[in-house]
C-alpha cells in the first residue's frame, strides 16, 4: 500500500463521520404526517440469517436506496424504512443445527444486520423499524387472520399436501423442487393427508390476473405471476356410468371429445372405490398405495406415460355415446380441476403415450390442410395449424374453436357440458405444524365449534418452549404446552383447546409495508390517515425468486382488506421493478464453491460508497452482473479523481472565469443522463456518464460551476462522499437537503458529428465525436475504438491524416 495521503480521501473516516451526523440530525428522518409529496420507498426486508447480510441483500438495498435518494433530492418526502422478516422454518431449523432458541438467536442476527445495514449508508428512518417476530407485530398478523376467517376466506379442511420429513412440516408446492424439498435437496418429499387452514385466494384469481395487464411493474415479473395463476378457458363435461354415477371433468379442448376414448381419474377421487370392480380391487388399491407415498409435484412434473390402472368400469362418451374404460392415474390430482380428465390420445402428447403403453384407442378428430379422417397420426398432435374437425359427426369441417364453442353448447342443453374457466392457481395454506411462527388466534371448543379468538384476547403470544422440535405426528409442538393449550372458551367459558399451527412466514411478509407508516401504533395495525398518504407503495424493489408467492400474497391480501373497508386501494405496489443477480468470476455464488462475496470484508477494505458503486456498476440493474475483484479499484480511483477535483475547487484553484462552452454542454448532457438513468435504474450507465465527465473536467479547466453538481448527482451513489464533498465546497447541512441539479435541454443535446476512422486508407470505424474534438482527443477515440485496435493495436501510428469533424487516417 502506498503512503497515505494525507489529504486523500479516506473512505473509512468520512464515512463514520456522516453516519455520526446523520443520526445526530436525524438527517433520513421523514415527516410522516406532515409531508407535502409523500414517497414510499420499499425494498424487500430481509431476513436475518445467521450468517450476515448477503451480497445479494446489497446489491438489492442500494438499488432502492438510490431511487429513494434520488427522488428525495427531486423534492419529494422519501420514507425508507426497513424491517425483518424473523420468523419461520429457516430461523428454526438454523436454531436446531445449532442448539439455540430462535427467541435467542433472532435478536442477535438482527442486531448484527442492523448495523451492517447502516453501515452500508442506506437512507433508512429506522424509527419505524418492524420485526414479525415482536408481538407487537404478529398481533395484527393474527388480526390479518381473523378478518378473513370472518369474511369466510380463512377456511380449514383436509387436503393432501406435501409434507418433509426431513423438516417434519407441510411444503407449499413452490417449495418442492423436482421431488424433492427445497431446504433438504437430498430428502423426497411425501404425500400426506391434513386438516390445514387455507386462504381462498382462488376467488381472487381473476382480479389478481386483470390487474397485471396494467401495473407498472416489471415485464418479467408480471409475466411469472399471469403463468403462475394459469387461466384457461375450457369446459366441464360430464360422462355418465352404468350405475347413474357423474364424472365432471375440466378440458381446455371440448372440441375433441369426439377423440376421447378413456377417462383417467385422480387415485384419490371419490368414485374410485364404487367404481373398482371385484377383479380390480386388489391391483387398485395397491396403485394407490405407491401413489400415497408420493409429492404432488413429483406427481405432475414425473414420468406419466407408464403409470395407471384400469378399474374395470365403463362411462358412456356424451359425444359418441360410446363406452369407454376408466383409468386412474398418479398425474390427474383432485386438487386441479375436477380430480378426473378425458383422455383424447389423438391430440395429447401424455395421453397418446399412456394409450399407446395400455393398448387404448387412438382417434384423430382434428385435421390440418392436407389431412383428412384418415390421415394416420404418427404422434398426437395437440395442435393441428388451421384444424377443422373430422370423424365428429355432425360438426365434421368447422374449424376447431368454432366447434369448441358449438360443443359446449350442445352439451350444456343436454344437461352434460358448461363453459367454465379454470386456474392453475391453488388455495394458499396457511398452516404450518412448527413452533417459529404467529400462533393461528382459533379456538376449538365441543359446544361452539371452531371460535376465533377475541380482538382483545390478541396477541396469542407464542410460549416459550424450551423443546420445540417437530415431531412425525403431524401435530405441532404447541400442542406439548399444556397450560397454553387448554383455554377456556370465549363464547361459552367451558375448556377449549387453542389452535396449534402456526401461520406461514409468507402471510408474515404479506403486509409489512402497512405496518411502516404506522410502527409505533399499538392501538391499529395501520393509521387510517397515514395509510391514505402514504400507500400504494411509491417504488418498490426486489428479486423475482419472489414474484410468485411473497408479491402474489400481498396483492391478495391488500385486496382482501380492500374488500373488507379497511384500506382504500387494492393493489399494494404502484410501481415494481425486480432487480438481477449478481455471479462471481462468471459462476453462482456458494457455500461449496467458496466463492461468496462477503460484504463486511469488501466494505473494511473500500468502504461503502465504493462497494455500492462498484456494485451498481456491474452491469444493467435489473439483469445484474459478474463480480470480479479487479474492477473495484476503478470505481475508487474515479471517487480519488474527484476528490481531487472538489479539493482544487474548493481552494479557489478550479477557476472561476467563464467555463469552456465544451465542457458547459457536457455538463448539461451529464446531468440529463444521470437524471434520465437513475430514474430508469440503468445505475451503471448514470455511473459511466459521471466517469466521462469528470475525465473531460481533470483535461479541461473546471470552473466551480461545473463541480457544482457533481455532488448533487453522486448522492444516491455515494450518499457519504458526496456529503463530504459536499462540505469541502463550502456548503452548509446535507447534501440530501440540496437541489437536484437542473439541466438545459438545448445545451445537453449533444452536437455530434461523425468521424470516419481509416487505418491505411481503409474504412474501419465511424466515431460520434462533439463536433470541433480537436486532433489529439479524435486521435484518443479513434485507437479505442475495438474495430480500429484490430487494425493498429501494438503498432506505433507512422502517420495520421486528421480533417476536423470528418476524418482520422492512421497509417501504421
Ligand atoms: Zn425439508
Ligand atoms: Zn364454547
Amino acid at each position: 500500500m502506498a503512503h497515505p495521503d494525507p489529504d486523500g480521501y479516506d473512505p473509512q473516516s468520512v464515512e463514520r463521520k456522516w453516519q455520526r451526523r446523520w443520526e445526530e440530525r436525524g438527517t433520513n428522518h421523514v415527516n410522516l404526517a406532515g409531508a407535502a409529496h409523500p414517497f414510499f420507498n420499499l425494498m424487500m426486508f430481509p431476513y436475518p440469517s445467521a450468517e450476515g447480510l448477503h451480497v445479494g441483500n446489497v446489491f438489492a438495498f442500494v438499488g432502492a436506496d438510490i431511487q429513494g435518494r434520488f427522488h428525495r433530492l427531486r423534492g419529494l418526502d422519501v420514507f425508507e424504512p426497513l424491517g425483518f422478516d424473523a420468523f419461520g422454518i429457516h430461523s428454526e431449523n438454523f436454531a436446531l443445527k445449532v442448539g439455540t432458541h430462535p427467541a435467542e438467536l433472532i435478536p442477535r442476527n438482527i442486531a448484527r444486520f442492523r448495523s451492517q445495514l447502516q453501515r452500508i449508508g442506506l437512507m433508512a428512518d429506522w424509527r419505524y423499524e418492524v420485526q414479525t417476530t415482536d408481538p407487537r407485530y404478529y398481533k395484527w398478523t393474527q388480526w390479518i387472520f381473523l378478518q378473513l376467517f370472518r369474511a369466510g376466506l380463512a377456511v380449514k379442511r383436509r387436503a393432501a399436501v406435501n409434507w418433509c420429513p426431513a423438516c417434519k412440516t407441510v411444503l407449499a408446492n413452490e417449495q418442492v423442487i423436482g421431488g424433492f424439498c427445497e431446504r433438504h435437496p437430498d430428502v423426497r418429499v411425501e404425500q400426506r393427508m391434513l386438516d390445514q387452514w387455507f386462504f381462498t385466494i382462488t376467488g381472487y384469481a381473476q382480479r389478481l390476473l386483470d390487474h397485471l395487464k396494467t401495473a407498472d411493474w416489471s415485464h418479467s415479473t408480471r409475466t411469472i405471476q399471469s403463468n403462475w395463476i394459469g387461466r384457461s378457458e375450457g369446459a366441464e363435461l360430464v360422462f355418465e356410468t352404468p350405475g347413474g354415477k357423474r364424472i365432471t371433468v375440466f378440458t381446455t379442448r371440448p372440441d375433441t371429445v369426439f377423440g376421447a376414448t378413456y377417462l383417467v381419474l385422480a387415485p384419490e377421487h371419490p368414485f374410485v372405490a364404487d367404481l373398482t370392480t371385484a377383479e380390480q380391487r386388489a391391483a387398485v388399491a395397491a396403485y394407490r398405495r405407491k401413489v400415497a407415498a408420493m409429492d404432488l409435484v413429483s406427481r405432475k412434473v414425473g414420468d406419466k406415460s407408464k403409470s395407471g390402472v384400469f378399474t374395470g368400469s365403463y362411462a358412456r362418451n356424451p359425444a359418441t355415446g360410446q363406452a369407454i374404460p376408466i383409468w386412474i392415474a398418479d398425474y390427474v390430482l383432485m386438487e386441479y380441476g375436477t380430480g378426473a380428465i378425458m383422455a383424447v390420445p389423438g391430440h395429447d402428447e401424455r395421453d397418446f403415450e399412456f394409450a399407446r403403453q395400455l393398448s387404448l384407442p387412438i382417434v384423430r378428430v382434428v385435421a390440418g390442410p392436407g389431412q383428412d379422417a384418415a390421415t394416420p397420426l404418427a404422434a398426437a398432435e395437440p395442435d393441428v395449424p388451421e384444424g377443422r374437425l373430422v370423424n365428429s359427426p355432425g360438426y365434421d369441417g368447422l374449424p376447431w374453436e368454432e366447434a369448441k364453442r358449438r360443443i359446449t353448447a350442445a352439451l350444456t342443453a343436454r344437461g352434460l357440458g358448461q363453459a367454465v374457466v379454470n386456474y392453475r392457481l391453488h388455495d394458499w395454506c396457511i398452516s404450518r405444524q412448527r413452533y417459529w411462527g404467529p400462533p393461528i388466534p382459533i379456538i376449538y371448543c365441543d359446544s361452539c365449534g371452531t371460535v376465533g379468538v377475541p380482538e382483545k384476547d390478541l396477541p396469542v403470544v407464542l410460549p416459550a418452549l424450551e423443546d420445540f422440535r417437530p415431531d412425525d405426528s403431524g401435530v405441532s409442538p404447541l400442542a406439548r404446552a399444556e397450560s397454553w393449550y387448554r383455554v377456556p372458551c370465549p363464547k361459552c367459558g367451558k375448556t377449549a383447546r387453542r389452535e396449534t399451527d402456526v401461520s406461514d412466514t409468507f402471510l408474515d411478509s404479506a403486509w409489512y409495508f402497512l405496518r411502516y407508516p404506522s410502527a409505533d401504533r399499538d392501538d391499529v395495525p395501520f393509521d387510517p390517515a397515514l395509510t391514505r398518504k402514504w400507500l400504494p407503495v411509491a417504488s418498490y424493489i426486489g428479486g423475482n425468486e419472489h414474484a410468485v408467492l411473497h408479491l402474489m400474497y400481498s396483492r391478495f391480501i391488500t385486496m382482501a382488506l380492500k374488500d373488507l373497508g379497511h384500506v382504500p386501494f387494492e393493489e399494494p405496489f404502484s410501481r415494481f421493478r425486480a432487480h438481477g443477480t449478481i455471479v462471481k468470476d462468471g459462476a453462482k455464488m456458494s457455500k461449496s464453491r467458496g466463492n461468496v462475496v462477503n460484504p463486511d470484508a469488501y466494505v473494511e477494505r473500500w468502504g461503502a460508497d465504493t462497494f455500492r458503486m462498484y456494485l451498481m456498476f456491474l452491469g444493467p440493474y435489473q439483469e445484474g452482473g459478474d463480480f470480479r475483484d479487479a474492477g473495484i479499484s476503478g470505481i475508487r480511483r474515479f471517487l480519488d479523481k474527484v476528490w481531487l477535483l472538489v479539493g482544487a475547487g474548493a481552494q479557489g484553484q478550479g477557476g472561476t472565469g467563464k467555463a469552456a462552452p465544451e465542457l458547459v454542454r457536457m455538463m448539461h448532457r451529464t446531468i440529463q443522463r444521470v437524471t434520465e438513468d437513475t430514474a430508469s435504474l440503468s445505475y451503471n450507465t448514470a455511473i459511466a456518464a459521471m466517469m466521462e465527465y469528470v475525465n473531460a473536467l481533470r483535461e479541461g479547466a473546471p470552473t466551480r460551476a461545473l463541480l457544482e453538481p457533481l455532488p448533487v448527482l453522486l448522492a444516491p451513489y455515494a450518499p457519504h462522499f458526496a456529503e463530504e464533498c459536499w462540505e469541502r465546497l463550502r456548503h452548509g447541512g446535507s447534501v440530501m437537503e440540496a437541489r437536484w441539479p437542473s439541466f438545459d435541454p438545448a445545451l445537453a443535446l449533444a452536437e455530434e458529428v461523425e468521424v470516419v476512422v481509416q487505418v491505411n486508407g481503409k474504412v474501419r470505424g465511424r466515431l460520434h465525436l462533439p463536433r470541433g474534438t480537436d486532433r489529439a482527443a479524435a486521435m484518443k477515440a479513434a485507437l479505442a475504438d475495438q474495430t480500429v485496435r484490430k487494425f493498429t493495436d501494438g503498432k506505433e501510428p507512422k502517420k495520421v491524416v486528421f480533417v476536423p469533424d470528418r476524418l482520422v487516417n492512421i497509417v501504421v
